[in-house]
């Protein structure tokens, strides 16, 4: 049987800039070890730190408009007036080896992921406890310029605006209670039947021979 019930959980997480995402998925994937995380193409410089390979992928808008024209992005949009994708091959190599895999992307991002694999993505959007605590967290971050951080500020409201497109809403006020709360939203996930059928195929077995 290749359904979807051998494959991997595909995970969304978004959030606006600065509300702790890549934190929490990073904290998260430590924790979860059948966790793998897709490294993003993106046309934006690098931070400082930040790894080509590890991080993202950094590309020249030609050969990220190229790699979006010969349709290997599971989705692609453009954000804060960068382009960022997913690379469709890699993802499903990791979900036919039964890997979950972790998409830190945003709301339209997700949208596409949805509307392409109906069903099979579980998306989780994580709040900032407010405003200000965003804009503090961006700066404390001390990586984007002030002009970067307005904008980003200022895009945050949109972003928050398609909160309701998403199965769980995690507040990130506290880090441990987040982190708590995404682990309790991934157990939960694993014991839908769906995944336990995979996981418990012989039990099962077992079980429904006893009973025949
Ligand atoms: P403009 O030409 O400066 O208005 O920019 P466009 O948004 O039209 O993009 C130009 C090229 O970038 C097109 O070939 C798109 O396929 C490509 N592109 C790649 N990634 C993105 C993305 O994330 N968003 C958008 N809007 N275009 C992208
Ligand atoms: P994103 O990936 O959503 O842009 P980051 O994970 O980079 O966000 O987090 C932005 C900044 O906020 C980082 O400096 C991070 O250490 C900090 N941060 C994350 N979660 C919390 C939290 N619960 N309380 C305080 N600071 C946080
Ligand atoms: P950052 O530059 O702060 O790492 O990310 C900026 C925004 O781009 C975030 O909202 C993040 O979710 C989004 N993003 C990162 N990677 C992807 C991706 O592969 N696809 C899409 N659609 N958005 C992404």
């Amino acid at each position: 049987m290749t359904s979807s019930a051998e494959r991997g959980i595909l995970w969304i997480i978004s959030a606006p800039s600065g509300a702790g995402k890549t934190s929490l998925s990073r904290a998260l994937v430590e924790v979860t070890p059948q966790f793998r995380t897709s490294v993003s193409y993106t046309t934006r410089p690098a931070r400082p730190g930040e790894v080509d390979g590890t991080d993202y992928h950094f590309v020249e808008m030609a050969q990220f408009s190229e790699m979006a024209e010969r349709g290997e992005f599971l989705e692609y949009a453009r954000v804060h007036g960068n382009g960022y994708g997913t690379s469709e091959p890699w993802v499903k190599s990791q979900l036919f080896a039964g890997m979950d895999v972790l998409l830190e992307i945003d709301w339209q991002g997700a949208r596409q992921v949805r509307e392409r694999l109906p069903g099979q993505a579980v998306s989780i959007f994580i709040l900032p406890p407010s405003l200000d605590a965003l804009e503090t967290r961006l700066r404390g971050r001390a990586q984007d310029s002030d002009e970067v951080i307005a904008r980003r500020v200022a895009a945050a409201r949109e972003e928050l605006l398609h909160y309701d497109e998403f199965d769980y809403l995690v507040v990130n006020d506290q880090f441990e209670t987040a982190l708590a709360d995404l682990r309790s939203i991934v157990h939960a996930e694993h014991l839908r039947l769906g995944s336990q059928q995979h996981a418990q195929h012989q039990r099962l077995k077992d079980l429904l021979g006893m009973i025949h």
